[in-house]
């Protein structure tokens, strides 16, 4: 594995593969790796030539200061981990080279609903600062691929709007992969290290929910199903920041289901000061 970590070195050595044809797919993260991220790495090592995986904790992405204090941190572990998978590159800038220009915003990245739904609502600036750390991996990685979890749907969507604004939608295509789980359910996080033992148990619940809910699922009114989940996770401990049945595609609340109409479940909830989220697709068979 080569590592960067300056943004012109890595850029002169990628437009290099890409003069011998090689394609490039491309891995962002915020380290702390697990198996949900090793997946992503194995799906672009499948599809592309070279896989570069990037580990930066961004700061301007979190709307908590406590939340970027405490995020986990394991960089020796990371490195094992991604020479094991046989990731070609790993890029792992510091703060000034991802951002030369400092950390004050210039430019407003204009997301629509994506920011006042869900987590935008919850996490005022969050994607825009997501937005910023993407635009510049990408103007440095120019994959032909970018690999995203579903664990992070909305991110997804966000990422999808941002290749648009920046004109890339026929030359990076972005791939949503699967959502990986514990034995138990609970999907994989870099913040579940920080869950002790009792929290680790009732954590579960996040997910038993999302499964109760996709179970149960059924044409008209469902304000029942989301009261019944939300009273779940509050008696398992949870502060719940939301829990909505939205349509798949504008994340318009789906109160009641008509029975054509594609659905998922997003849920966001803190157990202590952890803030964990998952979602699942209703209406595909897929692997939720
Ligand atoms: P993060 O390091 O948490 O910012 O995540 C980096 C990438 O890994 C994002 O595209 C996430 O959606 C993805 N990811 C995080 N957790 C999982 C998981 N359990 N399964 C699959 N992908 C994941």
């Amino acid at each position: 594995m080569i590592l960067f970590k300056k943004a012109t070195e890595l850029h002169k050595w990628l437009d290099f593969q890409r003069k011998k044809q090689k394609s490039i797919g491309f891995v962002p993260t915020m380290g702390a790796l697990h198996t949900g991220h090793l997946s992503l790495i194995g799906y672009s090592q499948r599809e592309n030539d070279i896989t570069v995986c990037s580990v930066f904790v961004n700061p301007t992405q979190f709307n908590d200061p406590r939340d970027f204090e405490k995020y986990p941190i394991t960089i020796e572990k990371d490195i094992a981990m991604l020479e094991e998978a046989g990731t070609h590159v790993l890029f792992l800038p510091s703060v000034p080279e991802m951002y030369p220009d400092g950390l004050q915003a210039t430019r407003q990245y204009e997301l629509g609903f994506l920011e006042t739904r869900l987590e935008g609502a919850f996490r005022p600036g969050h994607f825009q600062g997501v937005c910023r750390v993407v635009h510049r991996l990408l103007e440095i990685v120019q994959p032909a691929s970018i690999y995203l979890g579903q664990k992070d749907y909305q991110q997804c969507m966000v990422i999808r709007k941002l290749v648009t604004l920046m004109g890339k939608e026929g030359s990076i295509s972005v791939m949503v992969c699967p959502t990986l789980r514990e034995t138990d359910g609970l999907a994989m996080s870099s913040r579940n290290m920080r869950l002790n033992e009792d929290q680790r148990k009732k954590a579960v619940t996040i997910s038993q929910v999302l499964t109760a809910i996709k179970q149960q699922l059924h044409t008209g009114d469902l304000s029942a199903l989301l009261n019944e989940g939300q009273r779940v996770l509050e008696a398992a401990g949870f502060r719940t920041d939301y829990l909505e049945i939205t349509d798949a595609r504008t994340l318009e609340p789906v109160t009641n289901w008509n029975g054509t109409q594609s659905l998922v479940a997003l849920v966001a909830a803190f157990m202590g000061d952890i803030r964990l989220i998952d979602n699942m697709v209703l209406t595909q068979n897929n692997t939720d």
